[in-house]
């Protein structure tokens, strides 16, 4: 028998990476999740291969301080929270400190960033491209790791303020995980929904995407309802737009508000459905069970309903620590949550819906 010994760090981030790093568009969630926790006003992402061969995602957030860059790497190592009360009410999308090291562990990875001035503000108004825009050589710094996590080395580089994450040749040390790769386009597919639903999720952000040198969005941030609808038309069709009817409801500190396609737009597969809780987007089932009753008696059987929705509530009210990926959410008070969305959502269906109209008339 062979005794017990430790993992290498190496290998234990690689063992770790199979809970966060799925694919390309895994990645790209976590690395767009951190520009956003860096306050990133703009994002600029772009891929080839599906994301296979090359992931860059370039922000103007805060960056990373030039001692930080090799801690960015290692495992459990996160500047957003300290303490378990943190944890209790955590705002920002990250805080388990696993991503970057684990993404490493499994592809090259390289991370260049100039930290922030203080004081300085971001802009949202800068229309160029990061990518373009000029890099200073000075005070930015760049950390590169290839399939490890130990002894990253940190050299000067240029960058202007904000960081850079670029990701390469994904899985190329683990044949295995590499295997399950589909085709580009199919991972492009997955990748593209990331970035949609994150797109959804920050309105006040722009977004790019490039494709193997091909622009497939470009989103200037959003701040008014106009400029809101023309996003959800640019990544949700106009289709779903024009069908759709605006829900705003407050209530018992919980806000749900959005757009919920009428009944008349329903969809054969459940492929347009985003439900947002406090910016992150969730899986839930007590989210999708509320939604599902609040349309049982206005849709056909077999068919599905389509929305944008955003619930807000208390982050001390519900704990997104249930699962690495984070897709899942577990509320304080689940059943006071499934009872508003249905309301809300009931309510609002009610009033557009022909036949109630005919009843009010009567
Ligand atoms: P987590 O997001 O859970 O903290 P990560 O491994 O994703 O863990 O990132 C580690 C740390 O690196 C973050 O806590 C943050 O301080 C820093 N970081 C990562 N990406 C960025 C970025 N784009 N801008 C600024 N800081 C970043
Ligand atoms: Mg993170």
């Amino acid at each position: 028998m062979s005794r017990i010994h430790k993992l290498s760090p190496r290998l234990a981030n690689q063992i770790a990476a199979g809970e966060v790093v799925e694919r390309p568009a895994s990645v790209v969630k976590e690395l767009l999740e951190n520009s956003l926790d860096a306050g990133a006003r703009r994002v600029d992402i772009e891929v080839e291969n599906g994301g296979i061969k090359l992931i860059r995602i370039r922000d103007n957030g805060t960056g990373i301080a030039q001692d930080d860059l090799p801690l960015a790497l290692s495992r459990h190592a996160t500047s957003k929270i300290d303490t378990l009360d943190d944890l209790e009410a955590v705002a920002t999308l990250g805080f388990r400190g696993e991503a970057l090291a684990s993404i490493s562990s499994v592809s090259r990875l390289s991370l260049t960033s100039r930290p922030r001035a203080n004081g300085s503000n971001v802009s949202a108004e800068d229309a160029a491209p990061l990518i373009q825009q000029e890099a200073s050589a000075e005070g930015a710094w760049k950390v590169e790791a290839e399939g490890r996590d130990m002894d990253a080395k940190v050299s000067p580089a240029a960058h202007p303020e904000g960081a850079t994450v670029e990701v390469r040749d994904l899985f190329f040390n683990t044949p295995a995980r590499r295997k399950f790769l589909r085709t580009e386009k199919t991972e492009f597919g997955h990748l593209e929904e990331v970035v949609k639903r994150q797109a959804l999720s920050r309105f006040e952000v722009g977004f790019s995407l490039r494709h193997n040198q091909r622009t497939i969005h470009s989103l200037r941030p959003a701040a008014s309802m106009q400029d809101k609808e023309r996003r959800i038309a640019a990544l949700c069709g106009s289709q779903f737009m024009e069908n759709s009817v605006v829900i705003d409801v407050d209530a018992s500190g919980l806000k749900l508000w959005g757009w919920v396609a009428l009944p008349t737009f329903s969809r054969s597969q459940a492929d347009l459905q985003y439900f947002f809780v406090n910016g992150r987007v969730i899986r839930d089932r007590l989210v999708a069970h509320a939604v599902k009753q609040a349309y049982r008696d206005v849709l056909y059987h077999g068919r599905h309903s389509a929305f944008v929705l955003y619930l807000e509530l208390d982050p001390a009210n519900v704990d997104v620590n249930v699962h690495p990926t984070k897709h899942e959410v577990r509320f304080r008070d689940g059943r006071l949550v499934h009872d508003f969305i249905f309301r809300s959502l009931h309510k609002a269906l009610a009033d557009v819906r022909p036949d109630d109209r005919m009843n009010l008339n009567n």
